[in-house]
């Protein structure tokens, strides 16, 4: 059975296996998607929208739609491209993000997604809404103002027995993503390590270890987000 799909992304032809996302097929073709809220392992879920493609004059999220025979996509247009924009500006105004006090400046998606949409001033005014910062946790610090929602420290984040560390609580603008209090008494290194890394912000940071790596060396200051998938 003949498991290739073939469809065109602006205009290119593109080879996909069926199953496949348009994210992942545009990825194993080089054409950068951006994406904050999707994640390698992890079922995606369109939630950040920064994907977001059109297919037959209709907007969609690529992280979440299969690949199909035929289908052409516009991902990389103008109205697009400002739609991301949009986005971006919008994460911005409605947390409170410090970048160039951040530890993690320079290995941050969404600053990087700035600096790639070239980001200078949000059209929508700044909300500087009031957050809160939990250090109470002896290896990690989760700071909610710099919060996105991507869930990906809920959905990756997990002991040996699949208990989860982070969990939404309240709803709407009151949204946060919490630690829970017992498991991060008993946290490793190795996870806290890992929730870091797996978020795409500076909203969960390792006590104890900042700026190891100097600001300049940085995965971002070397080299633009998508870069390494773009052929
Ligand atoms: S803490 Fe980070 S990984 Fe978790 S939801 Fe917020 S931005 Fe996403």
């Amino acid at each position: 059975m003949n498991n290739t799909i073939k469809f065109e992304i602006d205009g290119k032809i593109i080879e996909a296996e069926k199953g496949q996302t348009i994210v992942e097929a545009a990825q194993a073709n080089g054409i950068y998607i951006p994406t904050l809220c999707n994640f390698s392992g992890v079922k995606p879920k369109g939630c950040c929208r920064m994907c977001t493609i059109k297919i037959n004059n209709k907007f969609m999220t690529a992280c979440t739609t299969p690949v199909a025979d035929g289908m052409e996509v516009e991902n990389n247009t103008e109205e697009i491209t400002d739609i991301r924009k949009s986005i971006i500006e919008l994460l911005f105004v409605s947390g409170n993000h410090f970048c160039p006090a951040c530890e993690k400046s320079g290995n941050c998606e969404l600053q990087a997604l700035a600096y790639r949409y070239q980001m200078m001033v949000p059209r929508f005014p700044f909300l500087f809404p009031q957050k809160g910062v939990d250090a109470s946790s002896p290896k990690i610090v989760k700071d909610q103002n710099r919060c996105i929602s991507c869930k990906r420290c809920i959905k990756t984040i997990e002991d040996e027995k699949g208990r989860k560390y982070f969990a939404y609580k309240n709803r709407g603008n009151k949204l946060e993503v919490v630690l829970d209090e017992e498991m991060a008494k008993t946290m490793t290194d190795e996870i806290a390590q890992l929730a870091m890394e797996n978020c795409p912000v500076g909203s969960i940071l390792r006590k104890e270890i900042g700026y190891i790596q100097p600001i300049g060396t940085r995965k971002y200051d070397k080299k633009p987000i998508g870069s390494e998938i773009e052929v």
